[in-house]
């Protein structure tokens, strides 16, 4: 069974002179739980901002597995932004139940979701309250709550840990891997290795636009001969490292195929050196 859910092809994005991305192509399968890893200003949030619909590719392609584009495959999505975007004088239930009926969602059906999240989340005693004045956790937790109300497939996260308490962020790194066990597909961003490691099943360093490494975290170390994701990201980013894509490489040689790819004349991505 083919369990592709999205595709981009060779996709890149301008805004005016800068290059966002560049050239970028992957396959979404369904239950992934993927993490984009890069350093500021690396393309991430512009490439979940692609994914989501919200800006359209200067060159290239994203497409469902249906054949349709992600802007009418919106309904299927469920997106935690940058920023939350919640308005202060509805109380946090209010503005789940506001985006719930645009996607025309039962508010019996929408507080049902709510109220089962939102326990797993600690903020059952918070949905009534207006949020203005919300903690920047209980913010996000709210934007998460706001994008599971409908059900979505597909969740696109950017950065949903960060500025969270210790406590508050495992609980929704429980949740986030909770919900890919329950079959949900889910992208998103984050600086903190440690936490992608323990949550996502497959990793996409991203620098400067381009895909450096796409594979499981284990890959990704076999890829660079290190023993921590750390340092498996400091060699991938670094301004001598090339694209890969694990998954197109050999299983075997990953730490001689990636010192090929520092010598310019070693053949196409050290691919003909496997035993
Ligand atoms: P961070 O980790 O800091 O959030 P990021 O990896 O999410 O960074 P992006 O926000 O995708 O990076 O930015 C990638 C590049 O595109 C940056 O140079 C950024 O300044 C530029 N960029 C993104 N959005 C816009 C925009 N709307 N207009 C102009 N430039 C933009």
């Amino acid at each position: 069974m083919d369990d592709t859910l999205l595709q981009v092809q060779s996709v890149s994005k301008l805004f005016g002179e800068v290059q966002a991305l560049n050239n970028i192509s992957l396959t979404i399968n369904k239950g992934e739980i993927i993490g984009l890893v890069g350093s500021n200003g690396a393309g991430k949030t512009t490439l979940l901002r692609l994914l989501a619909g919200v800006y359209r590719p200067t060159k290239g392609t994203l497409q469902m597995a249906d054949g349709t584009t992600v802007e009418a495959g919106r309904h299927h999505l469920g997106v935690v932004p940058e920023s939350t975007g919640l308005y202060s004088r509805l109380t946090a239930w209010e503005n789940i139940r506001y985006h719930s009926r645009l996607h025309g969602v039962k508010d019996e059906e929408s507080w049902a979701r709510t109220l089962h999240y939102a326990t797993l989340l600690d903020m059952t005693p918070h949905l009534g309250r207006h949020t203005k004045g919300f903690s920047r956790g209980m913010r996000q937790k709210t934007a998460l709550l706001r994008a599971l109300a409908h059900h979505p497939s597909l969740l696109l996260l950017d950065e949903p840990t960060a500025g969270l308490d210790v406590t508050s962020a495992r609980t929704v790194k429980k949740l986030v891997k909770t919900l890919g066990e329950d079959g949900k597909t889910i992208v998103y961003s984050t600086h903190q290795l440690p936490e992608a490691e323990q949550v996502c099943s497959r990793i996409i360093i991203v620098h400067n636009g381009e895909i450096r490494a796409d594979g499981t975290p284990q890959e990704l170390l076999q890829l660079t001969g290190q023993t921590t994701l750390e340092e498996a990201y400091v060699t991938l980013s670094s301004d001598k490292a090339r694209s890969v894509d694990v998954e197109e490489q050999p299983a075997k040689g990953w730490s001689r195929m990636w010192r090929g790819f520092f010598t310019p004349t070693t053949p196409a991505a050290g691919g003909d050196e496997d035993e």
